[in-house]
């Protein structure tokens, strides 16, 4: 890589200059260097030109500016930025220069027409919990600006109603010269775009773009978890002036399964058992997201204690293997017992030493008696 200039040397201010001193040098630099007037050696002012932009872009920026003195060039590249040039506002710095000479003229200001991306997009997905663990395939209705078909998005009624712009010649800027130099702005008369439109396609009343629902076929990939999102790239808004498009973001919200309860890719169901079974030890039946599945409780065994089937979870969403089922036993307490049950259950008490006190009456009975 060539070694890059000093952005301060490039603007030909001190490393402390203040915010206005490095836009005024930047202005003066750049309407010498400007490529409109050196047309004798128009390559190597270009290069100039986008040295002065690139270092303007940074420097006129305070946390670009700080980044640049703390970390130099590497700093402005791990950033993302600089070398691009793009973020240069002519219409600020030349601003006033143009309303000295044409008195603040309309249409002066202003960038040229640039590309622009189309914006974002975000659609809110519900999926039943199977749905989401085994993926499945959903059409989807998005609401999105489309170009109009009828015109092929020209807006125009036909080819034979795009005229070039006469204005600016179809190049969709004007060169304005004013005493010994000239600048570029773009084209009032056109927008910019070099053309103009005779007849308007009746469609897109010229807009070139109608406000459409397009259906879309979404594959959801299995394992994917509740708040995922899942980017379909280009399916956002049109981009204008040739711009790409934006992208769609599709956000799931998942419904909760009445067992099964997520924990990543793993599983999590809380079966009921009574105590008997815990006490002396049973196989009991587990459901699982693919069938039964048997596991052993050795007697003995607590209340709350966690089994674990391997592989009976989730799959990764991103092909990482699979989750497991965590199953926790819980023990339920009988309420309704019959008078068979009940004298065993005294039996066992009595036989391991419990103390069982009963009140004779209930507390309301005795409450209600006390009223009497
Ligand atoms: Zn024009
Ligand atoms: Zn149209």
């Amino acid at each position: 890589m060539a070694e890059k200039q000093d952005y301060y040397e490039v603007l030909g201010v001190a490393r402390n200059a203040s915010d206005s001193d490095i836009k005024k040098a930047f202005r003066k630099q750049a309407l010498k260097h400007h490529p409109d007037r050196n047309a004798d050696d128009r390559a190597g002012s270009e290069k100039k030109f986008k040295q002065l932009n690139e270092a303007y872009e940074v420097l006129s920026d305070r946390s670009k500016r700080e980044r640049y003195d703390a970390f130099g060039h590497a700093g402005m590249e791990a950033g993302g930025f600089g070398g691009s040039g793009q973020g240069v506002d002519f219409g600020d710095i030349f601003g006033d220069v143009f309303e000295s000479f044409f008195g603040g003229a309309a249409g002066a200001r202003g960038g040229r027409v640039r590309p622009r991306r189309g914006s974002d997009l975000q659609y809110q997905m519900e999926l039943d919990f199977d749905e989401a663990v085994f993926g499945s395939k959903k059409e989807i209705e998005i609401p999105r600006e489309e170009p109009c078909e009828a015109c092929s998005g020209s807006g125009a009624v036909s080819k034979e109603s795009i005229r070039q712009c006469t204005h600016c010649r179809g190049s969709g800027s004007v060169t304005v010269s004013q005493g010994f130099f000239s600048l570029r702005s773009p084209c009032t008369a056109c927008g910019g775009r070099g053309k103009t439109i005779l007849d308007h396609c009746k469609e897109c009343n010229g807009q070139a773009s109608v406000r459409t629902v397009r259906t879309l076929s979404v594959t959801v990939p299995a394992g994917v978890d509740d708040e995922a999102r899942l980017k379909l790239r280009g399916e956002g808004e049109p981009g204008s002036n040739g711009g790409p498009a934006g992208d769609l973001y599709v956000v799931f919200s998942i419904r909760p399964h009445q067992s099964f309860r997520r924990d990543g890719d793993h599983l999590q169901l809380e079966l009921p058992v009574s105590f008997p079974q815990l006490v002396l030890g049973t196989e009991l039946n587990v459901p699982t997201l693919r069938g039964k599945r048997k596991i052993h409780v050795p007697a003995g065994t607590q209340s709350g204690h966690e089994f674990k089937i391997r592989n009976e979870g989730v799959d990764n969403v991103h092909g990482h293997g699979r989750g497991d089922l965590k199953i926790r036993v819980i023990g339920v307490t009988p309420i309704r017992l019959s008078e068979r049950e009940k004298e065993l259950y005294s039996q066992l008490a009595e036989l391991q030493g419990d103390e069982i006190e009963m009140p004779e009456k209930s507390f309301f009975e005795r409450v209600k008696a006390a009223f009497e």
